[in-house]
């Protein structure tokens, strides 16, 4: 077999996965919650991003480790600083759809300059409602490329 077409098969399957068969468990906190608890979240959860959902459970925000760090620079009252004042908001969020492919996911992550993307399933498409199924991060996109070209 020629390495050049294995190569190219390679890349075809890595490229035509999809966001749904790799997606990673999202981790998210209401709206409301205070800064203080999502950083405490974030170290427990062992993530890079969490997500915030208002009170009928859909994606209101993105929050982002260097969100955090900004906000805990400025203000000495954490525990009384809502992370919807400090989150991503929509409709600024980028997101994937599980029957969206992994080359596409990581085309949003990259040409966006953003570590992950929330799964979202549209429950109300003239509003943008989203429910949160999963995430997909540069770990994901890492380990799929892993997993398919060490064999
Ligand atoms: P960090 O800020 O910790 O380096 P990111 O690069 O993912 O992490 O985030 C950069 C900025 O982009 C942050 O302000 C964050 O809120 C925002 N962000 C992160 N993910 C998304 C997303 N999926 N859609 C829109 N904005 C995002």
């Amino acid at each position: 077999i020629n390495p050049q077409s294995a190569f190219k098969q390679d890349a075809a399957s890595l490229a035509s996965q999809l966001v749904g068969d790799y997606k990673a468990h999202p981790i998210v906190v209401p709206k409301s919650a205070s800064v203080y608890d999502a950083i405490v979240q974030i170290f427990l959860e062992d993530v890079g991003t969490l997500y915030a959902v208002d009170k009928n459970g859909q994606l209101a925000g993105v929050i982002s480790r260097k969100d955090l760090l900004r906000a805990a620079i400025g203000n000495s009252n954490l525990e009384e600083l809502p992370v919807s004042v400090i989150m991503t908001r929509m409709p600024n969020v980028i997101t994937v759809s599980p029957d969206e492919t992994l080359l596409e996911a990581g085309k949003k992550l990259i040409q966006n300059h953003i570590d992950s993307l929330p799964v979202v399933r549209e429950v109300d498409q003239e509003n943008q409602l989203y429910e949160v199924i999963g995430r997909i991060t540069k770990t994901t996109i890492t380990r799929a490329y892993v997993e398919l070209l060490d064999y």
